[in-house]
C-alpha cells in the first residue's frame, strides 16, 4: 500500500487503513461514530478484529482513526476524528478521565451510589460501557475495539476511578454481531457477592453484578422512578415489567394504595419482595404475578379491573431501525391495552428504550394506541434517560431512552 501522509502512521500501533468510497465520507466529517460496511471500500493491511486504522476518504483525505471490526455491519468505530492524534495509552487515560469528571456530579453520592461512569459512544469510547455499584465497577466491553484494549482499559479504570474491583459483564447480543463471544467473571479485586446493596433518591436496592439483567439494575431509569412519587399517593397502580421493584418501591414510599406487579423473570420478582422488606415498604399492599405481560394485559381488561396509574417499562423490542415496524406493533399492543385498563382521570407512565424507536415515532405509536382505545389523552411530562447516559449531539443513536406521563 501508499504510505498514508500523516506522520502519526509511523508513531503509533497502526496496523492498517480503511479507504472509504466516494462520498461516503460524510457521516465521518459530522463526527458520527459508526463507519458501515457499505461506506468502506476496501482495507489495506492484514486487519484482524479490533486493530487500529486509519480512515480515508476516497480521495486520500485522513479522516481519523477507528477499530477495525470485520464481523460487523459496523464496519469501524471512530476513535479519534483528527488525523494528527495517537491511538495509545496516554489516549485512553484521556478519555476515560474525561468520562469519569464528567460524574463529578455523582461523587459525593448525595442521590445514589450506582451510576454509569463510561457511556459508549457518548463518552468517546464507542462498545464500553462502565457502571459503578458502590465499591464495584461493572465492566462491559461490547465492541471488537474496546474488546482488544480489555486489559489497557481494566487498569486505567483502576488507576483513575481510584476502584479496585472490577467485574466483567460482556454477556449480551451485541456481541455476538461483533464476532465476540460471550465473556464475564472477575477482571480485577474482590469478587462482587451475590447481592449488593445499593441505594437511590434515599432508598435502598438490591442488586445481582453477576446474574442481573444488563449490568444489574437500570440505572438510565433512576429519575424517573423518582418522579412517580409525585403520582402516587393514594392511587392503585399497576407496574408492568416491573423487574426488582424499582418503580414499585418508589410507588410505595409515595403512599400508593395498591401496586400490582408483573413480570417474566421469577428470578426478579423474588429479588423486588426482597427489596421492598429492605426499605420497611408494607408488603401487604403488593401483589407479585410471573407472567407475559401481553397475555396478562388482557386477562385484566376482560375482567373489567381498572387502576389509577399504569407503568409500562418492557425490554427493547428493536434494537436498530430496521426491526422498528415489529417493535411499534409491541408498543401500540400493551399501551392501547394500558389506556382501557386506566380509570378517566388516571395516569401512564409508558416507556421504550428501543434504539430503534424515536421519540417522535414512540409518541406517534401512543398516540395511536389512544385513538384506537377511544381515550382522549394528554402529555403531562416527556422523559430520558437519567443524565449519567448523555447523548453526544453527533451520535442521535445514544438518545435511546423515551418516556411519556400521560393523563386519562
Ligand atoms: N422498570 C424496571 C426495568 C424493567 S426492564 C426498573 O426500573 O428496574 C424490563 C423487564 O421486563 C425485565 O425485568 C424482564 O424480565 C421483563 N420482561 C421482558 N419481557 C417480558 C414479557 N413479555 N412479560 C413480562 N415481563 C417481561
Amino acid at each position: 500500500m501508499t504510505k498514508p501522509a500523516c506522520e502519526n502512521w509511523w508513531k503509533s500501533d497502526i496496523l492498517g487503513a480503511i479507504i472509504l468510497k466516494p462520498g461516503r465520507e460524510r457521516s465521518v466529517r459530522q463526527r458520527h461514530p459508526w463507519l458501515f460496511s457499505g461506506a468502506v471500500d476496501h482495507s489495506d493491511g492484514e486487519l484482524l478484529a479490533g486493530d487500529i486504522v486509519q480512515v480515508f476518504s476516497a480521495s486520500g483525505e485522513a479522516l481519523g482513526w477507528a477499530a477495525y471490526s470485520p464481523a460487523s455491519q459496523i464496519r469501524a468505530r471512530m476513535w479519534s476524528f483528527d488525523p494528527q492524534d495517537v491511538i495509545n495509552e496516554d489516549f485512553f487515560r484521556e478519555r476515560l478521565t474525561r468520562a469519569i469528571e464528567r460524574r463529578l456530579v455523582f461523587r459525593d453520592h448525595r442521590v445514589t451510589n450506582a451510576y454509569r461512569l463510561v457511556h459508549g459512544e457518548s463518552d468517546g469510547l464507542p462498545g464500553l460501557v462502565v457502571d459503578c455499584y458502590g465499591e464495584f465497577l461493572v465492566v462491559q466491553f461490547l465492541s471488537a475495539g474496546v474488546d482488544s484494549q480489555r486489559d489497557l482499559i481494566t487498569q486505567l479504570l483502576i488507576e483513575i476511578s481510584g476502584i479496585p474491583n472490577l467485574y466483567e459483564r460482556s454477556d449480551l447480543d451485541v456481541r455476538g454481531l461483533e464476532g465476540l463471544p460471550d465473556r464475564s467473571g472477575t477482571l480485577a479485586g474482590k469478587t462482587p457477592p451475590e447481592q449488593v446493596i445499593i441505594y437511590e433518591h434515599g432508598l435502598q436496592f438490591s442488586v445481582d453484578l453477576m446474574g442481573g439483567q444488563k449490568t444489574g439494575f437500570y440505572l438510565d431509569q433512576r429519575e424517573n422512578r423518582h418522579k412517580i412519587i409525585a403520582y402516587a399517593q393514594g392511587a392503585r397502580i399497576l407496574n408492568c415489567f416491573c423487574y426488582t421493584g424499582g418503580f414499585t418501591a418508589h410507588a410505595l414510599a409515595g403512599g400508593a394504595a395498591s401496586v400490582l406487579n408483573i413480570d417474566s423473570s421469577t428470578t426478579a420478582l423474588a429479588l423486588a419482595r426482597t427489596n421492598i422488606e429492605l426499605n420497611h415498604l408494607p408488603m401487604d399492599k403488593t401483589d407479585w404475578i410471573s407472567a407475559d405481560v401481553f397475555q396478562e394485559l388482557r386477562k385484566l381488561r376482560d375482567r373489567a379491573e381498572s387502576f389509577d396509574l399504569i407503568v409500562l417499562d418492557p425490554p427493547k423490542f428493536a434494537a436498530t431501525a430496521s426491526q422498528a415496524e415489529k417493535a411499534a406493533r409491541g408498543y401500540k399492543d400493551i399501551n392501547l391495552l394500558a389506556f382501557k385498563l386506566l380509570r378517566i382521570g388516571g395516569i401512564l407512565f409508558t416507556f421504550s428504550c428501543s434504539g430503534g424507536i424515536t421519540p417522535a415515532l414512540f409518541q406517534k405509536i401512543v398516540a395511536g394506541a389512544a385513538l384506537d382505545a377511544g381515550v382522549e389523552a394528554v402529555i403531562l411530562e416527556k422523559l430520558g434517560q437519567a443524565s449519567d447516559h448523555p447523548i453526544a449531539l453527533n451520535f442521535p443513536e445514544g438518545d435511546y431512552l423515551k418516556g411519556l406521563i400521560c393523563r386519562k
